[in-house]
């Protein structure tokens, strides 16, 4: 059981010594599914509020485990389409930092609040990612393929956080501890 829990703690640290990714700012070299799956995966400001998305909706229980997840990958598209369309939304890479310290006040407090202020809460944020994403991606098939594998990689991150909230369980204060990890990488965020 140790093992376990140092497991779980570890996919939450890992993340954040990988280094930054690139797409951002245009500097993505190739537009197909596997860098789009790729992308989400390989920042560890897209996989830390995307495992932390999970790892709430566990510890909220019933509907939310599923509603609060949908919501995000549902925002996040229209974020994306929003971006593409020219819609623009000030301080992106603020807001992605704002959502992991946010979601991770909200996992360490074990926060818990009615199921469509929690979509709301995670839409809002989710927002902010497609909308970083969207602007850049062409509007071609390859440009859709990447946006495919960008959803698909997110839902496996919120099912990570998902299966690892649903781990620790019985485990309230090891979530909590981790939910404490995510603020402080979130306040890393806004410095980087
Ligand atoms: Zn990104």
């Amino acid at each position: 059981m140790k093992l376990t829990r140092l497991l779980a703690l570890a996919a939450f640290v890992v993340p954040v010594l990988a280094h930054a990714h690139p797409g951002h700012e245009g500097h993505e070299l190739t537009w197909d599914f596997t860098s789009g799956a790729i992308h989400p995966l390989s920042g560890w400001d897209h996989v830390l509020a995307m495992m932390a998305v999970g790892l709430w909706a566990a510890q909220l229980g019933g509907r939310s485990r599923w509603l609060v997840p949908t919501a995000f990958v549902g925002l996040m598209t229209l974020g994306a389409l929003l971006g593409h369309a020219g819609f623009a939304i000030a301080g992106v890479e603020q807001g992605i930092a704002a959502s992991i310290l946010i979601l991770g006040v909200l996992i360490a407090g074990a926060v818990k609040l009615p199921v469509p202020a929690c979509m709301a809460i995670v839409g809002a944020f989710a927002l902010f990612h497609g909308v970083a994403h969207g602007a850049e991606m062409p509007g071609t098939a390859s440009g859709l393929s990447y946006g495919i594998g960008f959803v698909a990689s997110t839902i496996f991150l919120h099912a990570v956080g998902l299966g690892l909230g649903l781990v620790l369980t019985s485990e309230e204060k090891i979530a909590r501890f981790a939910g404490g990890a995510v603020a402080i990488a979130g306040v890393l965020a806004f410095a980087l």
